[in-house]
């Protein structure tokens, strides 16, 4: 039983299920335990997972639950969430079956990978409440998904917030170190044991999608990592170039590309700010260009910084880009919210001398839902410029 105090009863009604530490007044729990909360009145607020050493002490998980059925309700919410992403018509065998908070499954991230051998799914259990369930969790999608292997991606500084280990270890079957994905018409070969966050951005699969469309002449794809971008824009773009500053990302862009029979990517290792800059000198133009660079607010604190960042990749990206020609530009930091975004990319088409018009704007994949309330879960944002002269 904890008690929130009414700060924290408030975020709680305007739909945001973290309650902070310092909004708790009372509280007899363990680790990671299941446990109801109530206003200092003593109404019922539902039930939440403690955390004992997160500032975010309580996770609100609801109030349809039966405390003493701990396999029961997170089966029910394990059973929606592959549910839902049944509904998507995902044209790719990998995606985002559990997406935490978004699937009243705090703190718990569960990725598919299909192979033609099988699945395999990674898991991230991110707070001590899910940590403590886990074995739960693995004897649940053993029974309902049958994967062939699930390996824990639990090598994320977050772990260490909840004075968790940290580290990668295979909790069922065997999990091969390269699966081999299909995305659209395309298919990567993955390391889920190394590659950045369980293997692959799936987050943006459904924007690599709508890239391709823009797809023309000469594209330019920055931050490529594994050639998301890159390989769609390739299909209609006479030639593309991917930018990566990781070996790592470069090596595998080049091996994604050649194993699609993609003759006209060229991948090279650079800083984009450096090669951007040096493009522009060289007097180099291009028809389509993607930025889809790394988070570069990770907190408020960081804001001033990462804005400057931005509007620099963007100006440049601006400057690169012959009229007629579209920019797909992105930021996964939740902090720069539609409204930064759009500022930023006002700011660079001013001083680049670029007008421009925006065509769509982007969001995260389907299959990682943002739970309104929650600004948390909508962290990626996108736009797709053109510019008109
Ligand atoms: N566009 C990719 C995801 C990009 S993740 C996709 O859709 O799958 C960001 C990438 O930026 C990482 O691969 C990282 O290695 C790279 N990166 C980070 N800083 C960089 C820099 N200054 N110059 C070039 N690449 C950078």
């Amino acid at each position: 039983m904890v008690v929130v105090a009414r700060r924290g009863v408030e975020r709680l009604r305007a739909g945001h299920p973290w309650i902070y530490r310092s909004d708790v007044h009372a509280v007899e729990a363990a680790p990671g335990a299941l446990v109801e909360m109530q206003t200092e009145r003593g109404r019922p607020l539902g039930w939440a997972l403690w955390s004992s050493t997160s500032q975010i002490a309580l996770r609100a998980v609801g109030a349809d639950l039966d405390p003493g059925d701990e396999a029961g309700w997170l089966a029910a919410r394990l059973t929606a969430a592959v549910a839902y992403r049944e509904t998507l018509d995902l044209d790719a065998s990998a995606w985002r079956v559990v997406h935490a908070e978004a699937d009243r499954l705090p703190g718990l991230v569960i990725d598919r990978y299909g192979d033609p051998s099988g699945v395999y799914l990674v898991v991230q259990a991110l707070c001590q409440g899910m940590d403590r369930r886990l074995g739960l969790i693995v004897d649940w999608l053993q029974a309902s998904l049958a994967p062939r292997g699930i390996l824990a991606r639990h090598d994320v500084k977050t772990r260490a917030l909840e004075a968790l280990d940290t580290g990668v270890a295979v909790l069922a079957g065997e999990v091969p170190d390269v699966v081999h994905v299909r995305e659209g018409a395309f298919t990567l070969p993955t390391s889920l044991r190394t590659g950045q966050k369980t293997g692959l951005f799936l987050d943006q699969r459904e924007n690599h999608a709508a890239a391709a469309r823009y797809g023309r002449g000469r594209a330019l794809d920055a931050f490529t990592y594994h050639g998301g971008f890159a390989l769609a824009l390739a299909g209609r773009a006479e030639s593309v170039l991917a930018l990566d500053s990781s070996t790592a990302a470069v090596n595998a862009t080049r091996l994604h590309a050649a194993a699609n029979q993609l003759t006209n990517v060229e991948v090279r290792e650079a800083n984009v700010f450096d090669e951007l800059r040096e493009l522009d000198v060289a007097r180099e133009r291009f028809d389509t260009l993607v930025l889809d660079p790394p988070a570069f607010a990770r907190t408020r604190g960081a804001l001033d910084r990462a804005v400057a960042g931005y509007k620099e990749i963007n100006l440049r990206a601006l400057k690169l880009l012959r009229p007629g020609g579209h920019l797909l530009t992105f930021s996964c930091s939740f902090h720069i919210d539609d409204v930064t975004l759009l500022e930023i990319v006002r700011a660079a088409a001013s001083d680049a001398g670029a007008m421009v018009v925006v065509v769509e704007k982007r969001m995260q994949s389907r299959d990682h839902p943002v739970l309104v309330g929650v600004p948390e879960t909508s962290y990626l944002k996108g736009l797709v410029l053109r510019r008109v002269a």
